[in-house]
């Protein structure tokens, strides 16, 4: 949880940031992090970040080594996945794997602070059962908003999962003819986006009602 110095920070649910990171024995390194908490959500003037542990990953490392109360330089916001407002009634299916949960999860906050609305659909992949980020805000939706319904899908789940196995591309066939969503938000790693991005072209959504974010480009 970062506190922006300053005031008068401004963002929308999609938006990313820019770090300069700093690394021990380098230049700061700049790399961009989706914002994960819906604008207020994290208090006046903050905002959530998650980041995943690259092995071997500069930036991720140091950020993961910081001590509580430390100050990072940072840009932004910027960037163009954002929600539509002027469409927010449709039925919306968001698919993520690990931390690219972040910025859908500031969409879904804003979507649920509203009450009521239409039929919203997370199908999240992680590694394993320790590795469901934000489960307990999830499962509290699902339990709170009958609109929501969660798919999570564990690719080395332990022998008591019950739950899906695999990835998220081998369940989408199945949601999307379950949920009939009319627009489809989508955030991960480039192998995983470009595959549910060519499924879903498969199943005759129009590449118009598909917004996705890569986090490795
Ligand atoms: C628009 C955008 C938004 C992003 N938002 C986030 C975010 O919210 N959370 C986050 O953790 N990262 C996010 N990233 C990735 C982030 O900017 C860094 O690339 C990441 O932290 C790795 O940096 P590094 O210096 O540790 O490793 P590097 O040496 O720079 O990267 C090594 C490799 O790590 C892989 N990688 C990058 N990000 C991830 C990841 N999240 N999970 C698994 N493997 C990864 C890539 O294949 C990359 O080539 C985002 C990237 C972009 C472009």
């Amino acid at each position: 949880v970062f506190e922006v110095a300053g005031g008068g920070f401004k963002y929308e649910p999609g938006h990313v940031i820019d770090l300069f990171v700093p690394v021990p024995g380098r230049l700061a390194m700049k790399r961009a992090y989706s914002i994960a908490s819906a604008p207020g959500f994290a208090g006046p003037g903050a905002l959530e970040l998650a980041v995943t542990l690259v092995p071997d990953g500069p930036a991720s490392t140091a950020l993961h080594a910081l001590e509580p109360g430390a100050t990072l330089e940072a840009d932004g916001p910027r960037g163009s996945f954002l929600r539509w407002p002027a469409e927010r009634d449709q039925r919306t299916l968001f698919v993520a794997t690990g931390s690219g949960l972040a910025p859908l999860r500031a969409m879904m906050q804003t979507e649920f602070a509203r009450g009521d609305g239409p039929p919203v659909s997370l199908l999240f992949g992680c590694r394993t059962e320790n590795d469901i980020l934000w489960g307990t805000e999830l499962r509290t939706w699902e339990a709170r908003h009958s609109r929501f319904s969660l798919a999570v899908t564990l690719s080395r789940a332990s022998s008591s999962w019950t739950g899906r196995r695999g990835w998220v591309q081998s369940h989408l066939v199945e949601l999307v003819a379950v949920d009939a969503p009319e627009r489809v938000f989508v955030c991960g790693l480039t192998p995983m986006v470009e595959e549910v991005r060519r499924i879903l072209g498969t199943l005759g959504l129009p590449s118009s009602a598909v917004r996705t974010e890569t986090f490795d480009t």
